[in-house]
């Protein structure tokens, strides 16, 4: 069988969409902390099984011997080493035939801070001695996409990032390439690392002329010092630690650290990558 945590996340519910598009949902099981908000998981067929990366006794036979596993990496940033590693304990305990793990685009060489807790996982995967899957995501494209709000309110979309670019694909990439990767043949996949972005890197000011475009408006891309982005997301609201964390992922980008196409991710999921055009589509209310 399949197994995916962080199922009820929006990446978790689209991997178990892809799972459900081509295997019996009955070979499907969901990790999730909270069952009601997964009852629509249960309802298609999919067996929920309960447990929270913070306590560890939890995760006590929430795997199987042979069984496949998508540890989809948490969300709380400054805590997800040792949620993982309690997800990697429970894996190795049970015997589980793959554990894939959704870390960061450049693996080991991605040197930003949000890459820190991915690089010690991968490392603490590889100690385990676990058959494993390293999805190294790129940027999703919705991380943009989400906040259009304040980019259409003051026509401009204010980074630190410079002219970097950012091979971003959309979420739904991400889940389709998570699922290949545990429904392919068995072994196939095994101790690999993919480096999964989109097919085409386009830069803050592109992204800025293309929801122009798309709204008829005149938008620019701003580039500002970090300390100005740092006070401009803290004023907005966003707490301070994740702001820092945003101004470095933006300098890192600067730095050409997310744009790389190694055409990994279109290769597992058969298709090419959602363009950015679409996506800022998508978001947009429609007229
Ligand atoms: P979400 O926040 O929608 O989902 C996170 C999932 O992790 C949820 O299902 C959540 O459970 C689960 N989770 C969090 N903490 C725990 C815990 N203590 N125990 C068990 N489950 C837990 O994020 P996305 O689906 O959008 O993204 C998935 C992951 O990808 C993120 O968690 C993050 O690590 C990473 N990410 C990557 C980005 C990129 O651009 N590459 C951008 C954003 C995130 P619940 O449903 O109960 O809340």
């Amino acid at each position: 069988g399949i197994v995916v945590t962080g199922a009820t996340g929006q990446l978790g519910r689209l991997v178990i969409d892809e799972l459900l598009a081509t295997v019996p949902a009955q070979t499907v099981a969901a990790v999730v902390r909270d069952k009601e908000k997964a009852a629509d998981l249960a309802e298609r067929g999919v067996e929920l099984r309960t447990a929270d990366y913070d306590r560890p006794e939890t995760l006590e036979g929430v795997f199987r011997e042979g069984e496949r596993v998508l540890l989809v990496s948490g969300s709380e940033v400054g805590r997800r080493v040792p949620q993982h590693t309690a997800v990697i304990e429970a894996a190795k305990a049970a015997g589980v035939a793959q554990l894939a793990y959704t870390g960061i685009l450049g693996g080991p060489e991605a040197d930003f801070e949000l890459a820190a807790e991915h690089k010690e996982t991968e490392r603490r995967i590889l100690d385990s001695g676990l058959p494993y899957t390293f999805l190294r995501n790129g940027w999703y494209s919705e991380n943009y996409t989400a906040h259009l709000a304040p980019v259409l309110a003051h026509g401009a979309v204010v980074g630190n990032a410079g002219d970097g670019r950012i091979a971003s694909a959309a979420r739904a990439d991400y889940a389709a390439a998570a699922a290949a990767v545990l429904t392919g043949p068995a072994g196939e996949h095994l101790n690999r690392a993919y480096e999964l972005s989109g097919d085409t890197a386009w830069s803050l000011a592109e992204y800025a002329a293309e929801v122009g475009r798309r709204t008829g408006r005149e938008i620019a891309y701003r580039n500002v010092p970090a300390a100005a982005h740092l006070d401009i997301l803290t004023g907005a609201g966003v707490p301070a630690p994740f702001a820092a964390i945003l101004v470095d992922v933006d300098e890192a980008i600067g730095r050409g650290a997310l744009a790389a196409t190694s055409g990994d991710l279109a290769r597992l999921i058969g298709r090419p990558t959602t363009p950015i055009a679409d996506t800022i589509a998508a978001a947009l209310p429609t007229a």
